[in-house]
Formats: structure tokens, sequence, C-alpha cells
């Protein structure tokens, strides 16, 4: 059968049902793209004979009713991999083989689907290009001297070179959206608890969250489906019945209020990001929504507040890499104290040590209260003003980058406007909602470009529908040359 990964999920899991394709041959023509786009620098690890044998055993015994019926995908190198190396795209992690498996790719594999490799991401999936990664950084698709945003720029670059069908990453401030955003993809951050953080290394645990990356909206609901659900080794895991997202996929929007906030239009934004926004707006108005002004008055504090909440629970979280149990050891130093120190100082970048800085000054005596305590009152204020929002409306509109993708190294020495990047994506994390990042159009480069629908808490079905009658209606297509092979 001719190429057929540069089809959509759902039409590869057609192809493998209706047997036009085996799982071996798919999963062949998977390692054959890979091999040919080292280049782009997505993957950290491969795991390709174990994904053959995988391959086999289901074409041998298929069962095509399972959601992802012989499946093979590549997940970002933060998702602990039982008895496959585990790095978070930190030299701290380079030999860390987990003994255990994360519960978001178990039940992917629950699913019908396994493994193809590790992407690479940014260090501890701290950034917004993929640069701060120990293993380098990766290079977008879309054109050979950008970024393909961050942290989860390997699943990003991977999902648009066609190196495997779908993919998942972590959004902790936007590391699902912004990357979707600037390869012309679809990215979703499920409600905060909707998928179980068990086994996914942590930054930040009351902002992280497992989210799919996928071509499509549909292929979004099913990885959804496949990788959400209670459980019970993880205490912030929402216990509430499953959903059929894909199945009850529906492009009606007729009636639908959506909010447009005014604060989400900031200074110096450049004309595409505005008039790409008045598209989006356009098109929704175009299907039967309604289009309601609304106010967002705390947004201009999200970004700080994140910047010290982030941070601060960072600094915890990353105290476990000490050189002692797991991870890279440094073989300087007299005693103990001075191997900690010495461990920590060269197993972390400068990114990371950065964050952990910040963050053991907010926390520290003294700094508690006029940085993280006050930080704390602010995001109540931010998730107070969606709430206070989403009784009037359905949904949310908003760009998702204040630009598209930006060049190698272009910021990599002022961290500020680094962190700038994140402005529209992260008080959503902060309030704990849901928010996909769909593809819209294309900048004057011809760059890829996303907006934003946020929903209210587990309203996810709502934001998808929203999506794919936009998706439907949009006429955006990823075109992309495959110029690394
Ligand atoms: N770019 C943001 C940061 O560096 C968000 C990262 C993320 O969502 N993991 O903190």
């Amino acid at each position: 059968m001719a190429d057929i990964t540069n089809q959509s999920l759902n039409e590869i899991i057609e192809n493998v049902k209706t047997k036009k394709i085996s799982s071996r041959e798919l999963t062949k023509a998977y390692i054959k793209n890979i091999e040919n786009a080292k280049k782009l620098n997505a993957f950290v690890t491969t795991t390709f004979d174990q994904a053959l044998e995988n391959a086999k055993q289901f074409d041998n015994k298929p069962n095509f009713d399972q959601l992802l019926p012989g499946i093979p995908l590549a997940v970002k190198d933060l998702f602990c991999t039982e008895n496959t190396k585990t790095t978070a795209g930190s030299n701290i992690l380079n030999n860390f083989i987990p003994s255990y498996e994360s519960t978001v790719t178990k039940n992917l594999w629950g699913n019908g689907s396994f493994l193809l490799g590790k992407l690479n991401c940014d260090e501890f999936a701290m950034g917004s290009s993929n640069e701060t990664s120990h293993y380098g950084n990766v290079i977008n698709p879309v054109g050979d001297q950008l970024v393909p945003g961050g942290s989860s720029g390997g699943s990003s670059s991977a999902l648009a070179a066609d190196l495997t069908p779908a993919t998942i990453g972590t959004d902790t401030g936007g590391s699902i959206r912004q990357p979707a955003s600037f390869t012309g993809t679809v990215g979703l951050k499920p409600t905060y608890g909707l998928c179980s953080r068990w086994g996914i290394v942590a930054f930040a645990s009351s902002l992280d969250q497992a989210g799919p990356m996928t071509k499509t909206i549909k292929d979004c609901a099913i990885m959804l489906e496949s990788m959400s659900g209670f459980d019970e080794k993880d205490s912030t895991s929402i216990n509430k019945k499953k959903e059929q997202y894909s199945k009850n996929l529906k492009d009606n929007i007729k009636g639908l209020k959506i909010g447009i906030p005014k604060e989400y239009r900031v200074d110096n934004m450049p004309k595409e990001i505005d008039e790409l926004w008045e598209k989006g707006k356009n098109i929704l108005k175009d299907l039967g929504a309604q289009l309601i002004d609304i106010s967002l008055p705390h947004t201009k504090y999200a970004l700080p507040t994140y910047y010290i909440v982030a941070p601060a629970e960072a600094s915890s979280n990353l105290a476990r890499y000490d050189g002692v149990r797991y991870g890279y050891r440094s073989k300087q130093g007299k005693d103990l104290i001075e191997m900690y120190e010495k461990t920590r100082s060269e197993g972390f970048g400068d990114e990371v040590k950065r964050r952990i800085l910040i963050g053991t000054y907010v926390l520290s005596s003294g700094y508690y209260d006029a940085y993280y305590l006050k930080a704390q009152k602010v995001r109540q204020l931010i998730k107070k003003d969606f709430d206070d929002s989403f009784k009037k409306i359905d949904a949310i509109l908003t760009p998702s980058t204040p630009s598209s993708a930006f060049k190698i190294g272009e910021k990599t020495n002022d961290p500020v406007s680094m962190y700038l990047n994140d402005i529209f994506t992260v008080p959503v994390n902060l309030a704990g909602l849901p928010a996909l990042s769909l593809p819209a159009g294309v900048d004057k480069k011809g760059y890829p470009l996303g907006l934003q629908l946020i929903g209210k808490a587990l309203d996810e079905q709502k934001i998808l529908n929203i999506g794919y009658a936009f998706e439907k209606n949009c006429g955006f297509k990823n075109e992309i040359k495959k110029w690394w092979s």
C-alpha cells in the first residue's frame, strides 16, 4: 500500500481495521520516516525492535474493537516508560530507566497502541522553544531555522513531520498549545485532573497536565478518550464517568455563546495575530455562534503569577535529584554535601537552575508572603474572572500565541522575551481549565498560527465540537515540504 503516514490518525485506524495495512507495515513506514528525519532531532530514544515485535503480536491476534488498534506512537520523554530510558530532556536523568509505566501511557497501550520512541523536550519541560534540552534543540519541520515551540517540541516536530500518527505532551503553562500553534497542529490541554499525572516527571504539580497533540480534532478526541480517566494513584485525579469524545463529536455550534476577552489584545501584538483572531470570530459567527465581549481583568497578572508559582513548585519537585537514588551522580566531591552540589550543578542546565533559584527565593522565609502567598491569592482572582465569565458564555476564543515560530537562538539570551511567549496560554493552567489550540492560518512568511478555545472545567466535548466545526470551515491545510529527507 502507498505511504499513509501523512494521513490522520483516524484514517490510519480505518486502514488498519479494513486490513489495507498491517500494524507491522505501518510501523515500518514510521521507522523509515524517523530514520530519514535525523536532522529534526525530534527523538531522544527509539524503540524500533520492541515496536516491530508489538506490531507482529497485534497482527497475529488483532483486536479491531480497540480505540488505537495496532497503532505505533512516540511520546514526550517526560512520561516514564517501563524499562525504557526516560530523560525529561535532562543530563541528570541521562541513565534513568523507570521500573514503572506512567498511567497515561499505560492507558494508551491498553487501547491497542505501543511505543515507537521517546521525544525530545525542554529540560524538565521548562522552556518555550525546545532549546533547553540537554539532547540538543529540535527543528520545526516548517523551516530549518525555526524552533518547534516548547516544551513539547519533539512531539510537535515529530507529528508535523509524519514521524508518529499522533502524540502526547504535557502542558504546565502552554507546552502543548504553543508547539501545536508553531507547527500547524492541534493541541489540547485538558482540565486539571482529567489525565493522571502519575509517572510523569513533575515540573509544577498544581499546573502540570498531559494531553493529546494531533493532526485533526477527531484524532484529538480519540487520543483524549484513550489516555484520560480516573487513577487512584494520583490524588488530584477526577473520579468521573469516562466520556466518548470521538463518538460524540458534533459540528453544530448554532446558538453557542463565545466570549472574546478584551485583555488578550496586547500591546505590540502583530497585526497578523489580530487578523487571525478576526477571521476566527467570523468563522464562528457564520456557523451560528454568538460572539460576546467579555473582560478577564486579572489577565495581566497571569504571567508574573505563573513565574512565581511554577518555579516555586519546581524547586521543591527537583529537590529529589541529588545523585543518591537514581540519575546522574558527579564523581567529584569530597563529602556528601559536595557530591550533592556537584551533581546538581553538573546535572542541571541553566534554565532549570534559574527556576530553582527563583523558586527557592520566592519560598524563602521573609519573601514567602510577598511572593508565593501573594501569587496564590492572585491565582484565585484569575480563576474567578473565568468563573464569572463562564456564567454567561460557553467558550472563549483567543489567539494561542503572540507570534508564529521564531528563529533558533533568537530568544535564548533574553529569558523574559521567551517567557512572554506564554502570555495567552498560562492563565488557563492557573485556572485549571481545558484549552485547545487549533491551526487557523499562516502569517506573511507562511508560518502556521493557532487560535485557542478555552472551556469550562470538564467541558472538553464542547471545545472539541467547536474546534470540529471550525476545522471544517477554516480551510487551513498544513503544507510542509519534506526538506529534511
Ligand atoms: N514555557 C513555559 C515554561 O517554560 C511552559 C512550559 C510548560 O508548559 N511545560 O514554564
